[in-house]
């Protein structure tokens, strides 16, 4: 599965600058490359990073390709996440716990992958929203990759209890039963919440960017605590907008997204960059 080792540059031939891109389908509406170009701009880094739109079907090959001329490094997007950790010649923890990839880099001779989006929620929830996971008790709702890959790094704070709840509830037992050892997480179907208080209420589904309502009951929306999207835009708007007629504080992901990507750009980089900022140039404030 690896490749050749990239040759040293050599004086008469000046390094080139390095290439990353983020891969998916569809990958046009990515912010991806505007968040990384403003990463390199405020650090000093230099680098390319553009989209790269796969059929589906073909991650392999294309980022086979990618790799074999040279790229550095790639973010991987829906619907390749599991395609990419499958691609990899060797995976950290928390994208082996999470089954799914977000996270390629080329080291020597291999593939790397890591999964950044759980400790990139993690910090938008922690840093940017001032939220306390721990001892909170937390709604999970969804059960696919981006759901699977926030259950690690949300148990490491030890929240009093995750309930993650799924329409399709065999997924959501498939998640407690493997996350089981790491802290206190059940399962649930979407139409069979416990009647908890939440603190904090993940909608790591679908349904936003399908554009379809979420079968959640109101009770498990409730006054006070935290609603969060993990999509973002306007397509987060149907759920943020019946959360705050609920009482609640909102958010969508794109904080999560900018925290992402920042961890990204740390592991291929070594260099942390701001995301303040840039996060509120993104949202235009
Ligand atoms: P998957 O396709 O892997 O999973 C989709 C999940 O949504 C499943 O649990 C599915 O349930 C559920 N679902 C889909 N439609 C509905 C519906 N109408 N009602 C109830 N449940 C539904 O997607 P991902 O996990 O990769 O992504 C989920 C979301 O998270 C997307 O909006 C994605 O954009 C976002 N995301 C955001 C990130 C960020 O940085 N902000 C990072 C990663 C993801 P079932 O199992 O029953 O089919």
């Amino acid at each position: 599965m690896g490749r050749a080792a990239l040759a040293p540059p050599t004086m008469s031939t000046p390094s080139p600058i390095e290439r990353y891109v983020v891969i998916g389908n569809p990958i046009a509406h990515s912010l991806s490359p505007a968040i990384h170009a403003r990463f390199a701009e405020q650090t000093g880094e230099a680098l390319s990073y553009e989209r790269l739109l796969v059929p589906e079907g073909a991650f392999a090959e294309h980022a086979r390709r990618f790799f074999d001329a040279g790229g550095a490094g790639a973010n991987v997007t829906l619907p390749f996440k599991v395609d990419a950790f499958e691609f990899a010649d060797a995976a950290s923890e928390r994208a082996a716990a999470a089954g799914a990839a977000n996270f390629l880099a080329a080291r020597g001779a291999r593939i790397e992958a890591d999964n950044t989006d759980g400790i990139g929620l993690a910090r938008d929830l922690e840093t940017n929203l001032g939220i306390a996971l721990a001892g909170a008790r937390v709604l999970l709702v969804g059960a696919g990759g981006a759901a699977r890959g926030v259950v690690a790094p949300i148990l490491e704070r030890a929240p009093a209890l995750v309930v993650v709840a799924n329409r399709t509830v065999s997924r959501a037992r498939e998640i407690a039963e493997h996350f089981r050892a790491r802290g206190a997480i059940v399962a649930a179907a979407l139409d069979a919440i416990p009647a908890e208080r939440f603190d904090l209420v993940l909608n790591a589904t679908a349904a936003s960017v399908h554009g379809e309502p979420l079968a959640l009951p109101d009770r498990a929306l409730q006054a006070g605590a935290l609603a969060y999207d993990m999509a973002y835009g306007s397509a987060a708007d149907p759920f943020l907008a019946r959360a705050r007629a609920r009482g609640m504080r909102a958010s969508d992901g794109l904080g999560m997204l900018v925290e992402q990507a920042a961890e990204s750009f740390f592991l291929w980089r070594g260099v942390r960059p701001p995301t303040r900022s840039v996060l509120a140039s993104l949202r235009g404030r």
